[in-house]
């Protein structure tokens, strides 16, 4: 579903100064002549869609022409400037740094000087710090190039000083920064680094924080996604994005589009809170979509990020840890994913905070909620307070009551025939993992009567120990020698797109599914596994993950804001991202 867009803010271009609030840069490749057009088609459409600033990253182009055709370089450059549909920053990066230049840094700074006074000229030259400080010759050519306040020229060209690494945080990071900062015809300092976890990020927000000048700090690669999209909430200059149709110039570009759409970045504020999926992976989420929804739904001064946090309790511990501590970050509440939803539970008993009555009882939760969530302030929560819960089990009980009755009549003596009831229903649960555990927890407390079946029957036998009423079945080959179910559960992640086991079924080819039984899949995408394929060609009704997923994620929105997203919405949501079969 798509969702109105938040107005880009405006710009003038002919203005000299560029009003630094929730800017996006589009950084354009242009690697030769005849691609000059296609890059200024590409500008004007990122324009377009929102980005106040085009940065011509013309490294490549200059790497081909400089020095022997400087001449062809400078008009085809000139003519980009011109013709640029923002104000403009003009950048030759060095291979050192990640570009495609590796010509003499003086035929690039005369590149520089010519084009800072022509006539069109650009906002920005963008200059690496190394080079900068590697020689006076050097450093005396770019200040003549720019406008500061000893240039005896009238230039309105302004410098970025910037400083990269593709491998991971640089040694001497805050060395660089205060040598730019300092630098009085710096401008704009500029650094971006491969972020090695999530933790970075908040480094680079601590950078900003205490900056002295205009600052640009960002993290690349797929943990430094928050780094580019909260800018804004600490002050960053602004933020780079990619053009739809472009390479990305750094690692962990969104597109500009993306920025604005997905990620809220036009509301992002210093007052915005801050939300999240830790797993790990979590690219394939659909929980930013539907969330990110509801807060623009609801007006809430909130946005919903990725956040990938390798498998470990330590990782977990030290990430999860870390952003909660770093205040500033403001962080409202967490949904935790696969590997993470029993480290969840040990992390707040070790903060001392408390957790839900499944939580407490299966051992896992997939939501924390920070200060008590909404109103919890007014209500007399420690903004520290951490609560976590389960909204699996309970999302996954009313999914199945929704489904089951109209499909099945209970098999068993002791059942009941209350409509939309699990009470006396005899349910195979497949998997043993947190979420059978969660589900288990609900269902027998719901009447049901739970088989277990697992592919390791110690961890079957551990859940059976830990959940009182839960018995169990056997492997996943024995489900069928177990006699009818009115419902059959999967809870492994088999069946799931881009896992090994994608075209699998839980059940084996020739398992029997009764007409009256109900087959749910806690997978959601595909929303047609295979086992749900061969469940409906049999006659049995299926329910997808896709309306557990809705219910859990609705509850936390709600656990969060105090405000439940609006009736319908995360459905619709979802079902534009993962059209049902
Ligand atoms: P988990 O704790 O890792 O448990 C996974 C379970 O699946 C274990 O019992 C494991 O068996 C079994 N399994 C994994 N791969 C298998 C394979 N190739 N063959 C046979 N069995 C296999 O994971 P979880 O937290 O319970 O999550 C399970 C799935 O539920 C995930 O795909 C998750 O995305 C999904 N989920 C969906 C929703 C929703 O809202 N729709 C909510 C929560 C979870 P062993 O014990 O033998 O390893």
């Amino acid at each position: 579903m798509r969702r109105p867009r938040a107005a880009a803010p405006p710009f003038d271009r002919a203005a000299t100064t560029i009003r630094a609030v929730n800017l996006v840069a589009v950084a354009i490749p242009v690697d030769g002549p005849e691609e000059v057009e296609a890059a200024l088609d590409a500008a004007r459409a990122a324009v377009r869609d929102g980005a106040r600033l085009v940065e011509w990253r013309v490294d490549a182009l200059a790497d081909r022409l400089l020095p022997e055709h400087a001449g062809e370089a400078l008009d085809l450059v000139r003519r980009l400037v011109r013709d640029s549909p923002a104000p403009c920053i003009v950048t030759v990066r060095s291979a050192s740094e990640g570009g495609a230049y590796r010509g003499h840094d003086a035929d690039r700074i005369s590149l520089y000087e010519a084009i800072g006074a022509g006539e069109h000229a650009p906002r920005y030259l963008d200059l690496e710090c190394a080079a900068f400080e590697r020689s006076a010759n050097l450093r005396q050519k770019a200040r003549l190039a720019v406008a500061h306040e000893r240039q005896p020229r009238d230039l309105k060209t302004s410098l970025i000083l910037s400083a990269h690494d593709f491998d991971g945080r640089p040694a001497d990071l805050q060395g660089r920064i205060a040598a730019m900062t300092s630098e009085p015809a710096c401008a704009v300092v500029k650094a971006a680094w491969r972020a090695r976890s999530l933790r970075d990020n908040l480094e680079a927000f601590e950078l900003l924080r205490e900056r002295r000048k205009p600052m640009v700090a960002l993290c690349m690669g797929d943990f430094g996604l928050m780094s580019r999209v909260l800018a804004p909430k600490f002050g960053g200059f602004f933020t780079f994005a990619r053009g739809a149709a472009t390479a990305e110039t750094a690692a962990g570009q969104p597109t500009v589009r993306e920025l604005f759409d997905r990620w809220r970045y036009a509301r992002i504020g210093t007052a915005t809170r801050v939300y999240g999926v830790v797993g790990w992976p979590v690219g394939h989420s659909r929980s930013p979509d539907l969330h990110n929804a509801g807060f623009d739904a609801r007006g809430i001064d909130a946005v919903y990020l990725p956040m990938p946090v390798e498998g470990s309790w330590e990782s977990f511990k030290a990430t999860v840890g870390a952003m909660l501590d770093f205040e500033p970050l403001d962080v409202g509440g967490l949904s935790v994913t696969v590997p993470h939803k029993e480290h969840l539970v040990r992390f707040v008993r070790e903060r001392g905070g408390t957790l839900c009555p499944v939580s407490e009882r299966c051992g896992t939760a997939n939501t924390l909620v920070v200060g008590g969530g909404a109103n919890g302030a007014a209500r007399g929560a420690s903004p520290r307070a951490l609560h976590a819960v389960n909204t699996d089990a309970p999302a996954a009980v009313r999914a199945l009551e929704s489904a089951a009755p109209a499909a099945s009549a209970p098999s068993s003596a002791r059942a009941s025939r209350d409509s939309g009831s699990l009470r006396g229903r005899r349910i195979a649960l497949l998997g043993a993992g947190g979420t059978a555990r969660a589900l288990a927890a609900a269902l027998v407390d719901g009447g049901a009567d739970v088989v277990v079946f697992n592919r390791t029957r110690d961890r079957a036998e551990a859940l059976a120990a830990r959940i009182a009423g839960v018995t169990v079945g056997g492997s996943l080959d024995e489900v069928a020698s177990n006699g009818a179910f009115d419902v059959i559960v999967n809870t492994t992640p088999i069946g799931l797109r881009g896992s090994s086991d994608e075209d699998r079924s839980p059940l084996a080819d020739d398992f029997r599914f009764g007409r009256g039984t109900t087959v749910m899949d806690v997978v959601y995408a595909p929303r047609l596994t295979p086992l749900l394929r061969r469940a409906r060609e049999a006659g049995a009704t299926t329910l997808d993950g896709s309306t557990m997923f809705v219910h859990q994620a609705e509850a936390q929105f709600e656990l969060w804001t105090g405000a439940a997203p609006p009736p319908g919405l995360f459905r619709a949501t979802l079902d534009s991202l993962e059209p049902a079969p």
